[in-house]
């Protein structure tokens, strides 16, 4: 396929457009404004091994979300958050607790 298409806007919904339109045979090129990628999802990773989300973090439900479909298709671990006790706990990058009652 010949066409070509311009997704401006390397966010989520940017990054899957272009994503889906690849997978579907189009050459897609991606215009993005600022010099990283993911928009409003933003992960500060200037403290070695603490990363710092800036920008989005919660998926909002697991059933029928397509966010959530996308973190099981990559793989990528997720915990639940405790809505009666939501500071109770820092995280390491591991997941476990390091520290109750913040
Ligand atoms: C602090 C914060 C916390 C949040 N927490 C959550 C959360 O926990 N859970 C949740 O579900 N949602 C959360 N959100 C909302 C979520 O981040 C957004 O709904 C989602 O990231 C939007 O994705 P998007 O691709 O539509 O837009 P964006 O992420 O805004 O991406 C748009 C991209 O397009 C680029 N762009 C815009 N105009 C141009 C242009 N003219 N030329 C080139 N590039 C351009 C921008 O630079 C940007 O990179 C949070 C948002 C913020 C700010």
């Amino acid at each position: 396929m010949d066409d070509c298409v311009c997704v401006v806007g390397a966010g989520i919904a940017g990054l899957t457009a272009a994503a889906t339109l690849q997978a579907q045979g189009f050459s897609v090129f991606v215009l993005e404004g600022r010099i990283r990628l993911g928009g409003r999802i933003w992960t500060d990773r200037s403290w070695g091994d603490t990363p710092l989300d800036l920008g989005a973090s919660w998926i909002h439900g697991m059933r029928g979300n397509p966010i959530a479909a996308l973190a099981r298709k990559w793989r990528i671990p997720v915990l639940s958050t405790d809505y009666e006790r939501p500071h109770s706990c820092i995280l390491q990058v591991v997941g476990s607790c390091l520290r109750q009652s913040v």
